[in-house]
């Protein structure tokens, strides 16, 4: 769309979290890289007619691994954000435990202006908590977030000890901003590669227990109780530290939390479909179908606030190694909006202006972005999704780097089928478009 041209999206289901809309009856008018009111637009250069589609405002995939810079066989910021758009998603937080880890406003700024320069996706900056996340040393919260850090994690590490977490979570509160932990007792999850329990034991595989994850959520949780400081658990997967989270929000402490859309999907059942292929092999490990059941209730009863990929492509070489040796993690940026369709929103969960309030509204808050959703003047973000399209997962077909997911093969319903970021069009069904550079704010 040139300059000065008028867009208008006419006939979509418009399910905008941001506004709390669901309507059918609402066109989407677009100039300038941003949504104007009919009454600014009068006559459209451009017609996109979008009936039988949903248009959903701004996705955001708070929980990605990018691998830049340092590690760039694996993803780069480039690839990984044309995995993004590949997938519907307008703005992701990276992750910060790349070669080396962001844990200066330098690197921080690097990141920003490398998803700027790629300019398919907003890539906003995740700092860490410690230095070179190493657990030893508070990292340079204040100028990393002057910087433009949406918030700070370690993942990949756990926080271990109590007292640095004590003291993160009290020094971010001041920014204020959150900090994200990948909880995991590492005394008790040394050396485990799988879910501690049936399936490990029949592979002959090293378990982690579930209460490897829960006791060092509770330990956050109380700790975030008793500094005031905002905390959001990444990928959750096992019950006690749901109720974690539960308590957490009866005593109105600042916890946000996060599941995945492999947690949800895939019980440990899947270890002995595939066997000792480290497809399977995820930090924290797909539990068994009473977890993946508690998880869905949870999700569902409000508790979670956000569903993230935990997007941490591999290269095929890594993956091919033997299951212990193997990296954990999987590619799920292409996938994770038709997981959440079919996970959430096709058996009746949850309704779709809850279920993609998940990817919406809820990593806006805990990022501390303040989107206002498709009213006049707001960047036009948004993604068109075929509800009905039913695909099987070809991870051959991914944009990213990592082709590994335990989700290929399988039959998924609902599928991203344009994207927009900023007025620009990043993906046409299914095809990325290079658009170059947009306006970050
Ligand atoms: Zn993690």
């Amino acid at each position: 769309m040139g300059n000065g041209g008028v867009m208008v999206v006419r006939g979509a289901r418009v399910i905008d979290p941001y506004r709390q809309i669901d309507s059918r009856d609402e066109d989407v008018w677009i100039a300038d890289g941003h949504i104007v009111s009919p009454a600014q637009a009068v006559s459209p250069s451009v017609v996109v007619n979008a009936s039988h589609l949903w248009l959903v405002p701004r996705l955001i995939d708070m929980h990605v691994h990018f691998r830049e810079p340092g590690q760039t066989w694996k993803e780069t910021i480039a690839t990984g954000s044309r995995a993004a758009a590949h997938g519907g998603i307008v703005a992701v937080a990276a992750m910060p435990n790349t070669e080396p880890v962001v844990d200066t406003p330098e690197l921080v700024e690097w990141v920003q202006h490398r998803g700027q320069a790629v300019g398919l996706v907003r890539v906003l900056p995740l700092g860490a908590i410690t230095v070179g996340s190493r657990g030893e040393e508070l990292a340079d919260l204040y100028r990393m977030h002057q910087a433009g850090a949406v918030g700070f994690s370690d993942d990949g590490n756990p926080v271990s000890s109590a007292a640095m977490m004590r003291a993160a979570l009290s020094y971010a509160r001041t920014l204020p901003a959150a900090v994200i932990n990948h909880a995991q007792e590492r005394s008790l999850s040394e050396g485990g590669v799988v879910h501690e329990g049936r399936c490990a034991h029949r592979l002959g595989l090293a378990g982690m227990p579930e209460v490897a994850e829960s006791s060092m959520v509770w330990r956050d949780v109380l700790l975030a109780g008793l500094t005031g400081g905002r905390l959001h658990e990444a990928h959750l997967s096992t019950m006690a530290s749901v109720e974690a989270i539960g308590y957490a929000k009866q005593h109105h402490y600042r916890v946000t939390a996060e599941v995945t859309p492999h947690h949800l999907l895939l019980n440990e059942e899947v270890l002995l479909q595939w066997g000792y292929d480290p497809v399977t092999k995820v930090n924290p490990p797909i539990r068994p179908e009473a977890t993946r059941q508690a998880l869905l209730k949870a999700v569902q009863s409000g508790l979670i606030d956000v569903l993230a990929s935990d997007h941490a492509p591999h290269h095929d070489d890594d993956k091919a190694k033997p299951y212990p040796e193997a990296p954990f993690g999987i590619s799920g940026l292409e996938t994770i909006v038709a997981a959440l369709m079919t996970a959430l929103v096709q058996p009746g969960c949850m309704s779709p202006l809850e279920a993609f309030g998940l990817m919406t509204t809820g990593p806006d808050r805990v990022l501390g972005l303040g989107f206002p959703g498709l009213r006049a003047g707001a960047l036009a973000d948004l993604t068109l999704i075929d509800p009905q399209k039913v695909w099987t997962v070809d991870p051959d077909r991914f944009y990213s780097l990592g082709h590994n997911t335990p989700l290929a093969g399988m039959q998924l319903r609902g599928q991203a089928l344009a994207t927009m970021v900023g007025g620009q069009w990043t993906m046409q069904e299914g095809e990325v478009l290079d658009a170059g550079l947009f306006a970050v704010s």
